[in-house]
């Protein structure tokens, strides 16, 4: 099908235009979060030579992959913790982002480290930092682990 392949590119971020509307959705939410606008901005300006690349999915599959640079998100995914709160979709692509923008050697050694309570460093690192600012500003769960189980929503800002 022609144009089926269509990006739309932001910068160093290539975004599939199939979903556009729902990135652009996420990234309006999110950056009403300082924290969260400042990921957007690093992810659409990488200064290290690296090229992002976001793919969507219907299959509660979100990850960044640091092979190829590529971002997978569920816009219509959203977690509930073991807590039993909720989060957004949005929120869980601002957590990829933060996987992604992290420097690549950086996030290798964090990866590496594993940890009790969150898996790996990495995560931890993500949950509480960023993932945790954009919580508290927008009203939704905090997690305290690397865990949850998703639930299907609407639209990427609903939960
Ligand atoms: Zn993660």
């Amino acid at each position: 099908m022609p144009g089926a392949m269509h990006t739309i590119q932001h910068g160093t971020l290539a975004v599939p235009a199939s979903a556009e509307s729902a990135y652009e959705l996420a990234k309006a939410y999110l950056s009403r979060d300082r924290v969260e606008r400042h990921l957007f901005h690093r992810l659409e300006h990488e200064r290290d030579g690296r090229h992002f690349r976001l793919t969507t999915n219907h299959r509660n599959d979100d990850h960044f992959d640091p092979s190829d640079n590529t971002i997978a998100w569920d816009p219509y995914s959203a977690l509930r913790t073991t807590r039993g709160g909720r989060q957004s979709p949005a929120l869980g692509l601002g957590h990829e982002i933060d996987h992604a923008i992290e420097s690549a050697a950086r996030a290798e050694r964090l990866r590496d480290r594993s940890d009790t309570r969150y898996d790996t460093a990495d995560e931890r690192r993500v949950i509480r930092g960023s993932e945790t600012h954009a919580a508290r500003t927008l009203g939704e769960a905090v997690r305290h682990d690397h865990a949850g189980s998703a639930y299907h929503v609407a639209t990427p800002v609903s939960r």
